[in-house]
């Protein structure tokens, strides 16, 4: 009915599907433990079902959307339904993938069902730019709620496995079915919880740590030796930098943990400190 009010033709670019179930919404408030004591990041609020839900929980909601016409809305549709939480949100009109500074307190968690196109750089920015969000759950379609959660060795473990690995521990936490959705996405979604902790000890930078896992994914089956000879520098290099950490380099990136690569980051010529 909101949509309809507003003339809002939801599109796939914008990874536009809205949960109109309020058990989900619900479910989703509780899964991610969100207290009076939070200061909550949505990205993409939407129209604002969850919005309204975080701001029966949290101390406050700081929701950052994309679009004109929701951004516009959203805080008429608080002051319309639950006026008395209005003065608690702030809405941000704006690219969640620029997102460097927000107004008010910090935000303590990230709470959102993320534009599927562009879920995981938009968590891993917040991650990389928002050291004060300590914990979250975010809805993302299934397949990347796997990818994002997988262990070594698993066979959907990948860039975004051990990205997301370097600053929280990650864990698929829920199914959600295709049919809770407005209008209908072609899969389901799942629901991924995070809580931070600190970068394993290493003198390489993130980015370098980040550049090599790059390129040991960029060709999965290749080995580490190759894979990493032209950040090293040659073969040789890339393959004495595998040993200094203690990795076989025989072995592929896809059985590495985040530790490993950071090892190994730290081992490469230039990064040796
Ligand atoms: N939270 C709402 C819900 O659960 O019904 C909407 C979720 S919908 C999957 C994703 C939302 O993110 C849409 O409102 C879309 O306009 C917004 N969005 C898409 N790309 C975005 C971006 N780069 N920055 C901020 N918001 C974005």
């Amino acid at each position: 009915m909101l949509a309809a009010d507003l003339g809002l033709r939801p599109t796939k670019q914008r990874g536009q599907n809205f949960v109109t179930d309020a058990n989900t919404v619900r479910r989703i408030v509780r899964t991610a433990d969100v207290g009076a004591g939070d200061v909550v990041l949505e990205i993409g609020p939407g129209l604002g079902s969850l919005t309204l839900a975080l701001l029966g929980a949290a101390a406050r909601v700081v929701a950052v959307e994309i679009d004109d016409t929701l951004a516009g809305a959203l805080p008429g549709t608080v002051a319309r339904f639950a006026p008395e939480q209005a003065d608690r949100l702030d809405v941000v009109h704006a690219d969640a993938m620029d997102l460097r500074s927000l107004p008010g307190p910090p935000p303590t968690a990230l709470v959102a069902n993320l534009p599927y196109n562009v879920a995981v750089p938009v968590l891993l920015g917040v991650l990389q730019h928002f050291p004060s969000v300590g914990r979250g759950l975010v809805m993302v379609q299934l397949e990347v709620a796997d990818r994002l959660a997988a262990a070594p060795g698993s066979k959907v473990y990948g860039v975004p496995s051990v990205k997301a690995a370097w600053y929280a521990e990650v864990a698929r936490t829920g199914l959600v079915g295709r049919t809770v959705f407005w209008p209908q996405p072609n899969v389901d979604s799942g629901l991924v919880g995070f809580t931070r902790r600190e970068p394993p000890p290493t003198t390489a930078s993130r980015e370098q740590v980040f550049a090599v896992v790059d390129a040991a994914f960029a060709q999965r089956r290749k080995t580490l030796r190759s894979a990493l000879s032209r950040l090293a520098g040659s073969p040789a290099a890339a393959e004495s930098a595998v040993r200094a950490a203690g990795v076989d380099p025989g072995e592929r990136g896809e059985r590495l943990d985040v530790t490993a690569f950071a090892r190994i980051a730290e081992a490469l010529p230039g990064n040796v400190r």
